[in-house]
């Protein structure tokens, strides 16, 4: 087992590591920009580095920094959280270098998924099911054609190395295609330096369902159920639940069977989501992240299991606690990212936050990196926590809700929990009648 783990991160998610770590007797070492000198990582962990100022490519996307942080203080592994350096194949390539181990899957690994052409073909060769499209990159606008008449309009241009929503374009008929195709591209080589596009069948009504995997690093995988994270705003998960109000137990053993066997193929070593979008019965492959998720903590709710334990597990060698067999779910659970924003215009709602009280009670946690008298800086993203509730059953799960949304009080500071005090009262989400456009209708109604 490690006897010190760094984390390369900030806010809820450091913390939530950092309390892994804690439980597992592992010493802790947190690094931070000058912006974070106060955060509750920082005042939590047992040592702390300052690793450059406010902008994160100087601090916490400074590679150099951080692997300097782990020679002075000894650290033996860094657990990089999500977003960041998560799933970037040369830092985990420049720790092994090191001899530092990066808890989470191999450079190699990192580097297939983290191409979305790649990841849909190695997805393909595994034999999990995939959107119909392109075979790869399409460059010029006459293959373009060729594809989307063959798949059937309306379809979606996708960047390659896209991601957080971004360089994705649809075109519902033929005169839309040669501009989705322009903007999709110059859009892609801005944001990620890397224009390659790669068109598929846009669905028009589908959820998000993703399967949370692992891989023990002896060469057998499992996998922990789903989650549903059909409610989005811009491409972005909102709230989370975990099972799908839209699968059945067959269903979940089917699919998650595929994934397990895919984890297991591939030698992949480490937590892993398989994301889907499911339309008619049917699942269709689009990434996988090679990472923990935010919405992780809805499936430790129905599983009882800690997955962050189990990842530092696997990266030691030790291998998974668990058998899929062991692995059990039950009741329901959902999660409401709350960020420090309008919850009408989603502007960013940075400041100081003059009261913070969380919820209590049975099936209540509240993963947040904020206090009372914190004052959240402009430079990084607005979650300032995530409100997971846990019941025997959906409703009961929704009943909790409802009531440690009432009890959830963050003063000074605009946030979204209005939103979704609306949510769940709405019939729709009450029955789990929704799709990933549902929540963009809705706001757009709202206003
Ligand atoms: P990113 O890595 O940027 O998050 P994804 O490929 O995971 O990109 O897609 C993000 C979201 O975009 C999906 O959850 C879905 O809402 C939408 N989307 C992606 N591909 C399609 C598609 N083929 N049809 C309809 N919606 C899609």
């Amino acid at each position: 087992m490690f006897q010190k783990i760094l984390i390369a991160n900030r806010g809820e998610i450091a913390l939530r590591v950092l309390r892994a770590c804690k439980e597992l007797g592992i010493q802790t070492v947190v690094v931070h920009s000058t912006a974070d000198a106060d955060a509750m990582h920082v005042r939590l962990a047992d040592e702390s580095v300052c690793i450059g100022p406010p902008p994160s490519r100087d601090s916490y996307l400074n590679i150099h920094q951080i692997v300097a942080a782990c020679e002075i203080t000894g650290a033996d592994a860094v657990h990089p959280g999500y977003g960041f350096l998560s799933e970037n194949a040369k830092f985990a390539d420049i720790l092994a270098a090191h001899n530092i181990t990066f808890i989470g899957p191999s450079g190699d690994h990192i580097r297939i998924m983290g191409d979305k052409i790649e990841a849909k073909r190695t997805a393909k060769r595994l034999g999990i099911p995939v959107v119909p499209g392109s075979d790869g990159a399409v460059t010029d606008e006459k293959e373009a054609r060729r594809i989307a008449a063959e798949i059937g309009y309306p379809v979606i241009i996708k960047a390659s190395a896209g991601g957080g929503g971004r360089g994705m374009k649809v075109a519902h008929t033929e005169d839309d295609l040669e501009v989705a195709l322009q903007t999709a591209r110059s859009e892609a080589g801005a944001a990620f330096g890397d224009d390659a596009v790669y068109i598929e069948k846009y669905l028009e009504k589908p959820r998000h369902i993703e399967v949370q995997v692992f891989g023990d690093g002896f060469g057998r995988g499992v996998h922990f159920g789903e989650r549903d994270c059909s409610l989005q705003r811009r491409h972005q998960k909102v709230w989370e639940e975990a099972p799908s109000p839209a699968l059945n137990a067959e269903e979940r053993a089917r699919i998650g069977g595929v994934c397990a066997k895919a984890i297991a193929d591939l030698g992949y070593s480490g937590a892993g989501t398989i994301e889907f979008l499911y339309e008619n019965g049917e699942f269709y492959f689009i990434e996988m992240n090679t990472r923990l998720q935010v919405e992780h903590p809805v499936t430790e709710a129905i599983t009882g299991i800690d997955l962050v334990h189990e990842q530092i597990r696997v990266a030691s060698g030790g291998g998974l606690s668990v058998r899929q067999e062991d692995i059990k779910f039950n009741g329901h659970a959902i999660e409401c990212r709350i960020n420090a924003e309008d919850p009408r215009t989603f502007t960013p709602s940075p400041g100081t936050i003059t009261h913070f009280h969380t919820p209590g009670g049975l099936g209540i946690r509240v993963d947040s990196g904020v206090y009372s008298g914190y004052k959240i800086p402009p430079y990084y993203d607005s979650l300032i926590g995530k409100l997971i509730v846990h019941g025997r059953n959906r409703v009961e799960c929704m009943m909790r809700l409802r009531r440690a949304l009432d009890e959830f009080v963050v003063d000074g500071i605009k946030t979204t929990l209005p939103l979704f005090r609306d949510l769940v009262g709405n019939a729709d989400i009450a029955n789990g009648d929704y799709d990933i456009h549902w929540l963009e209708k809705y706001l757009a109604k709202e206003e």
